[in-house]
């Protein structure tokens, strides 16, 4: 019996959600896999989980962390949804933008944790399917029970979908895949966009599912046609709940943005042998994950006080999910770790950049107007745009 299966914490929800405003670290360590045993003379684990919030690394030295919410390898998909999915769908719903980014090496848990197991054919929900079907199966029955509920004031919720990928510091339309090379953009009223990146309107966990199921498939045809590993890139899945409803005669919007991003794994990037194309490759795969690591690391020094320069714009990843680190969301961050010796060393890198994540302090606010349609001034925007 290895320790890490001896103690076993179920999570709780947080009753402070709602008024912190730092980011939410989770931790989740995956159960230990038949292959950890492998060329390893020691099948042992290099953590111990002491309670809900707080597990030791132990190593040389031995090093204790305390996060939000440290979930161990017994823990159910259903469970961690309860504790970090529910609150961003309310967050979402309530007008806030919310973003959940999972962090960690590859093999720790980052995409069973985020989708986890999706039936592609006929949506049969699976235990183990993972945070964003649940997020969006809790979405559609909240949105159903409030229209229907405040149908007198004719509440209505448009969401649309994208999902894209960022590689070698190039964004493709997951949903488009002929669309490479997609540039990032800022509007003053709307924020940081990306220019013609296609957005599909969803009804119901169904259309979400499929957009899941096509866009990991275009992930995986884009990964063998390019001879790459779909580790080294970071997927971006993402919605806008438009609301809108009528009150005292005038049009009240409320807009949240949900951002769900599977990071590209966290181990060091070897360019040892690496030549021409395939090194640049590895030092631009480098950039997003390393710059988002370098803006949270100037953030802890903006908590404190300390006047820096956030460099957002060094890379995709951070120019474009700028408003989730420091800014207007709700952020949570999900630390997937591996309980293994033979992963000591990523595992304690991992435990530290989720204890420097948690020192971000957002500053989210309701985006709601009362008197016009974003919609509309969106649409006149582009209009005057084409007129230009
Ligand atoms: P990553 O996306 O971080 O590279 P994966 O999510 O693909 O890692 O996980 C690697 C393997 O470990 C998969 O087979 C996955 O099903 C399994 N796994 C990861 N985390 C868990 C967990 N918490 N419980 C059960 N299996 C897990
Ligand atoms: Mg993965």
């Amino acid at each position: 019996m290895h320790q890490s299966s001896e103690a076993h914490f179920e999570l709780q929800e947080d009753p402070h959600f709602w008024t912190n405003h730092n980011v939410q670290v989770l931790v989740r360590v995956r159960p230990m896999s038949n292959s950890d045993a492998t060329g390893h003379s020691s099948y042992g684990t290099c953590l111990r989980q002491d309670s809900a919030h707080t597990i030791t690394w132990i190593g040389q030295p031995q090093t204790r962390f305390t996060f939000d919410h440290v979930a161990g390898e017994f823990i159910t998909q259903e469970n961690l949804f309860r504790v970090a999915g529910l609150p961003m769908v309310e967050n979402c719903m309530a007008g806030y933008n919310s973003s959940m980014f999972a962090y960690g090496q590859t093999g720790s848990g980052k995409t069973h944790t985020m989708l986890g197991d999706i039936d592609n054919l006929a949506y049969r929900p699976s235990e183990q399917r993972g945070m964003t079907p649940r997020i969006f199966e809790y979405m559609f029955s909240r949105i159903l029970a409030e229209e229907q509920e405040r149908e007198h004031e004719q509440l209505k919720y448009v969401c649309k979908c994208s999902f894209l990928e960022i590689y070698n510091e190039q964004i493709t339309d997951l949903l488009e895949p002929t669309s490479t090379n997609l540039q990032i953009r800022e509007d003053l009223k709307t924020g940081v966009y990306v220019e013609n990146l296609r957005e599909v309107e969803v009804t119901c966990v169904q259309d979400v599912v499929q957009l899941l199921v096509q866009g990991a498939a275009n992930r995986k045809v884009a990964a063998t046609n390019m001879n790459r590993e779909s580790s080294r890139s970071h997927s971006v899945f993402a919605c806008s709940v438009q609301s809108t409803w009528e009150s005292n005669s005038l049009t009240n919007v409320r807009y949240g943005r949900l951002n769900l991003v599977d990071l590209a794994g966290s181990e060091r990037q070897r360019t040892s042998g690496a030549e021409g194309d395939r090194l640049k490759e590895a030092a631009n795969i480098n950039k997003s994950l390393s710059t988002l690591g370098l803006v949270i690391m100037i953030l802890v020094d903006v908590a404190n006080g300390k006047q820096r320069h956030v460099p957002y714009r060094d890379s995709k990843l951070t120019f474009l999910l700028q408003d989730s680190l420091g800014g207007n969301s709700k952020t949570t961050v999900i630390a997937t770790v591996s309980p293994s010796n033979s992963n000591a060393a990523e595992t304690l890198s991992t435990l530290k950049f989720a204890q420097r994540a948690k020192f971000i302090r957002n500053n989210a606010v309701i985006n709601e107007d009362a008197s016009g349609d974003i919609a509309a001034l969106q649409r006149e925007i582009q209009q005057l745009k084409e007129e230009v």
